[in-house]
């Protein structure tokens, strides 16, 4: 059921121990936004906890109150009256879904999140979850300090790939000036989330030597086996590198996690690659999504190949 961020606020403050959450291979937007939410709880003097079930990139580290994130123990429970989920539907929160029976509020900006079963606040257009929880500080009257602020000014940066996607807004950037105003040092913020472990710049070197061209040069591709994957510890940002390939519409990586388990990213400049990461049961934006594909690489490769060409 939709509802409206004053709607949302009031269930907020109504609550007093709230259990914070949002996807597993969690992003800056994921993580900016849940510390962000944490710490304006406790400043209202409630009860807040972030859980998030999965291991969190490196450069994230560096975040106001990182060290307080959570991850759920199997069997574990967790004494909530709300449990929220940002940034995601609530299919993707891994075990963090057993913690608690508490009711569910779940504010996201994802266009795929159709809100079934729970209360929803979604704004499609917001270029990141931080832009909302920005607006709803206002709403519950919260003050944002400048570790809030730097939160909040992460999640933005990285869902627009540091304001250069199209999902970049004057309000975007408005409410990016704001949190300057209130403390942010955008160059910090750039410096530390764009470091690089020296495996990890080998590991593109590994992805950029698997590239593929299909459809005379509308749609690249990137292909990681599971051993390749063993020396990785991380992928993020892997597809930006043929995604800038001029005359490249969609742009994509695959890569193996288990026997039969392919984890695909997608990027596009015009086509809607949430429509077909939704085909094939995953999500995300217009020009930002991905899927789980439970087959072997060379099968996931013709699945996603085929249904990308019916898009293009
Ligand atoms: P990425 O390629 O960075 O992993 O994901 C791009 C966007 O698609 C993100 O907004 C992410 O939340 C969404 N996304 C990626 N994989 C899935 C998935 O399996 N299911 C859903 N619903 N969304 C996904
Ligand atoms: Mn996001």
């Amino acid at each position: 059921m939709l509802i409206t961020l004053k709607e949302a606020a009031k269930k907020i403050k109504a609550a007093n121990k709230i259990l914070i959450t949002a996807h597993i291979q969690p992003d800056g937007d994921a993580i900016g936004s849940t510390l962000a939410l944490m710490q304006m709880l406790r400043a209202m003097d409630k009860t807040a906890q972030v859980y998030i079930d999965d291991t969190v990139r490196k450069n994230l580290h560096v975040l106001p109150h990182f060290e307080e994130i959570r991850r759920p123990n199997d069997g574990e429970k967790f004494d909530a009256d709300l449990l929220l989920i940002l940034d995601t539907s609530p299919d993707r929160i891994g075990k963090v879904r057993d913690l608690t029976d508490a009711p569910i509020l779940n504010i996201d900006h994802h266009i795929t999140n159709k809100g079934k079963d729970v209360e929803l606040f979604d704004e499609p257009k917001a270029a990141a979850t931080c832009e909302i929880i920005f607006k709803l500080a206002d709403e519950l009257g919260a003050e944002i300090t400048p570790d809030i602020a730097t939160c909040l000014y992460t999640g933005i940066a990285t869902d627009t790939g540091f304001f250069q996607f199209s999902n970049t807004r004057a309000e975007t950037l408005r409410i990016a000036s704001e949190l300057i105003n209130l403390g942010v040092k955008p160059h910090w913020i750039s410096e530390e989330l764009e470091k690089r472990s020296a495996a990890e710049v080998l590991g593109m070197k590994t992805a950029l030597n698997s590239l593929k061209i299909f459809y005379g040069g509308k749609v690249a591709g990137m292909f990681l086996t599971l051993d390749d994957m063993k020396k990785i510890d991380s992928t993020e940002g892997f597809i930006d590198l043929i995604r800038v390939i001029d005359g490249v519409d969609v742009a994509f990586m695959i890569s193996e996690k288990a026997d039969k388990v392919c984890r695909v990213s997608m990027r596009s400049k015009g086509v809607d690659v949430s429509k077909v990461a939704n085909e094939l049961g995953g999500g995300g934006h217009i020009r930002a999504a991905g899927c789980t594909l439970y087959k072997n690489l060379a099968e996931a490769e013709e699945i996603l190949v085929e249904a990308i060409g019916k898009a293009i």
